[in-house]
């Protein structure tokens, strides 16, 4: 009672970008323990369906976080696993993508075609 649960959903099964995913992730207060390199990638937003913008992020990281049992468990992640990851836990601190872009007027790109999204 009363606690206070962050939660946010991944699962990059499939995504032709992630070669080795780790599946569906259920990350209950998520933690950034660790990131190292650093890389910009284009990334879209439900939140932003109009647009999209580059965001630079870190290439590897490690989260810990609670499953849903409330057992604690550490993630490590690479590339655009990590970036979906890292873009999930920004929502939960109401960052989004815009807030990321260096230059409002070079990084940011409205969708060619939103139907096919
Ligand atoms: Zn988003």
């Amino acid at each position: 009672m009363g606690e206070l649960w962050r939660t946010c959903f991944i699962d990059c099964t499939g995504h032709p970008k992630v070669p080795d995913p780790h599946g569906p992730l259920v990350l209950v207060n998520p933690v950034l323990l660790h990131h190292s390199g650093a890389e910009v990638g284009r990334e879209g937003c439900l939140s932003l369906p109009e647009i999209t913008a580059n965001v630079e992020r870190p290439v590897e990281i490690a989260v810990a976080f609670h499953d849903v049992e409330g057992d604690r468990q550490e993630v490590e992640a690479s590339g655009f696993e990590a970036r979906v990851i890292l873009h999930e836990m920004d929502h939960l601190d109401g960052v989004l993508i815009l807030d990321r872009v260096r230059s409002l007027a070079l990084d940011v790109f409205a969708r060619k075609n939103r139907s096919s999204r």
